[in-house]
C-alpha cells in the first residue's frame, strides 16, 4: 500500500517517533512524504521514502494529485492545530481530497496508530480492489 505522510513543524518530532515505533509495519509499504518530513523520518529510520517537494513549495499539492489519481491508500497528516505557522500548508485541501476519494486519513497520533494497526491487520485490503 502507498502511505502519505506530512507533519507540521511542531509535529515533526512526533512523526519521527511514530515512524520509529511502527517501522516494522511501515517497511512493508511504500511511503510518500513532503520533503522535510520525509528527510527527517529517513534520518531516524532505515525506511526509504519517496520525497515530494517541501510542503510550502508544492509538496502537499503533489500528495493531493496522487490522491486524486487513486495512488495513495492511507494518509497521516500530523497537523499543528494550536500554533500552525503561516507558511505551513493547510490540512484542509488534503482532508477534502481524502473525503472525496474515500481515503483513510489521520490528523492526530491517536488515529494514526489506529490506522497503522488496521493496515497491518489487513483491514484496508479493500483498497487493493479499487486499484
Ligand atoms: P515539510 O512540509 O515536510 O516539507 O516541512 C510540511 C510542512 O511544511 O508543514
Amino acid at each position: 500500500m502507498n502511505i502519505g505522510l506530512v507533519a507540521h513543524d511542531a509535529k515533526k518530532k512526533l512523526m519521527q517517533n511514530f515512524c520509529i515505533a511502527y517501522r516494522g509495519i511501515l517497511s512493508k509499504h511504500d511511503i510518500y512524504a513532503t520533503g522535510t518530513t520525509g528527510r527527517l523520518v529517513e534520518e531516524v529510520t532505515d525506511l526509504t521514502i519517496h520525497k515530494y517537494l517541501s510542503g510550502h513549495l508544492g509538496g502537499t499539492q503533489q500528495l493531493g494529485a496522487q490522491i486524486e489519481h487513486n495512488e495513495i491508500d492511507l494518509v497521516i497528516f500530523l497537523r499543528d492545530a494550536v500554533t500552525q505557522k503561516s507558511h505551513e500548508p493547510d490540512v484542509n485541501s488534503i482532508v477534502r481530497l481524502c473525503d472525496a476519494h474515500n481515503i483513510p486519513l489521520a490528523t492526530n497520533l491517536a488515529t494514526a496508530e489506529l490506522l497503522i494497526i488496521s493496515l497491518d491487520r489487513g483491514d484496508l485490503d479493500w483498497r487493493e480492489m479499487y486499484k
